[in-house]
């Protein structure tokens, strides 16, 4: 058994993010200046959309992506059940109703079949996840939007990089929403982006963003600019900061290498749980390539004596750190209550919550972490399996 905990994440923070750090407190931009707009141009550019707006969270950029198209109270907003309480919340924010939609139960994406059935016509917008870092079927999506005429913010908190047909998640319609969030596959500690193609939209995001003012602090502050600002409406204070931003410019050179890594230690679990009956890995689509932010294996209990929660601790009795994502959202207590959530209109996400685990994946796992978890895994199972079939290693 190893001798040290493996968390199940780890951000990886080298000698250029310290660099980019202190170059940021010894230039004095500490809030947002020349290092957040060197960062959205080059995170448009590596995207290849036309706007990418900074923001200091992935929900501040989904609550201002809504604001853009329109959002109103008494509006509806389709959202997945099987996502983190963000997705949903950014509704609430203007008096909208969230509206759950079950998930497919071998990739956890939201149910494009579902989504149809659940279109009123108070129905404004969809937020589908790119769970796991998996794209959505985009196409199906945008055609059910087109149809219904409604509008699409992608929540891709967890898909940077991830593509579609050839293309990357972010250059869709309507707005793609990213987050830096510390676990994030690239991190600002906290800090989120909005990607658009739509300068309406851009122009609103960007505005609303910081007060509500029309130009921002770098512009007012700086020799090119001058001092002169105007409030155009209230705003939020949702800028990031330079300091921030520094740890993200250098994740962002990386980002190709910190996704190659991801990729093989995915391909390195697929292989050696292939074989195995008491565990199930997450399929994947043909149309893209995962992000692969998460690794998420289903426990087949019918053939295991322990369920998922005992599992975790098995895992962590061998110093292998684990997660869940995500208890849906309609079995949260303010969910259910505040829309009367039935658990039973929700069975493919109840029944795959009882079996789902997350594994450690990040950039800097060794051969040996990625070789602890295999064999732990492989000898809870061994212990724990139901049938005595032949031997499993
Ligand atoms: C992390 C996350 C968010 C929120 O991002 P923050 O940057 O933490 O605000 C939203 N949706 C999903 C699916 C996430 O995983």
């Amino acid at each position: 058994m190893r001798k040290s905990f493996l968390p199940f994440h780890k951000p990886s923070i080298e000698k250029e993010e310290i660099k980019e750090v202190v170059d940021s407190l010894k230039s004095g931009w500490l809030t947002t200046g020349p290092k957040v707009k060197r960062f959205e141009e080059e995170f448009k550019k590596f995207i290849g959309a036309k706007y990418a707006l900074a923001v200091n969270s992935g929900t501040a950029a989904l609550h201002l992506a809504l604001a853009a198209i329109g959002l109103k109270e008494g509006d509806e907003v389709i959202v997945p059940t099987m996502t983190f309480t963000a997705t949903a919340e950014v509704v609430t924010y203007f008096k909208a109703k969230p509206i759950f939609v079950d998930c497919e139960p071998d990739t956890l994406l939201i149910d494009t079949n579902e989504i149809e059935k659940k279109i009123t016509r108070r129905t404004k917008a969809i937020i589908p996840v790119h769970y796991g870092g998996q794209a959505c079927d985009i196409d199906k999506i945008l055609e059910i939007a087109k149809k219904h005429k409604l509008k699409v913010i992608w929540d891709a908190a967890h898909a940077f990089p991830a593509t579609y047909k050839g293309k990357l998640v972010g250059q869709f319609p309507d707005i793609t929403c990213f987050s830096f969030y510390a676990t994030k596959t690239i991190t600002t500690g906290e800090g989120g982006m909005a990607v658009t193609n739509n300068k309406k939209y851009a122009d609103r995001i960007k505005i609303l963003s910081l007060h509500g003012i029309s130009k921002d602090a770098w512009k007012r502050y700086s020799k090119e600019g001058s001092w002169r600002y105007e409030v155009i409406t209230p705003g939020f204070k949702y800028n990031l900061t330079d300091t921030a931003t520094a740890l993200g410019l250098s994740q962002l050179k990386k980002c190709k290498s910190f996704w190659q890594k991801r990729k093989k230690i995915a391909g390195i679990y697929d292989k050696a749980f292939r074989k195995l009956k008491e565990i199930e890995s997450l399929n994947q689509r043909g149309y893209g390539v995962s992000a692969r932010h998460l690794y998420v294996i289903k426990l087949n209990l019918e053939k295991l004596a322990i369920n998922r929660n005992r599992f975790i601790e098995e895992l962590k009795k061998r110093n292998i750190g684990a997660s869940v994502h995500y208890i849906p959202l309609h079995l949260h207590s303010y969910w259910k209550k505040k829309y009367h959530l039935k658990t039973k209109n929700y069975p493919i996400a109840n029944e795959v919550f009882k079996r789902i685990i997350s594994l450690p994946i990040f950039p800097d796992m060794s051969k040996k972490d990625i070789n602890d978890v295999i064999s732990a895994i492989k000898e809870i199972i061994l212990k724990y399996r139901k049938e005595n079939g032949k031997k499993i290693i």
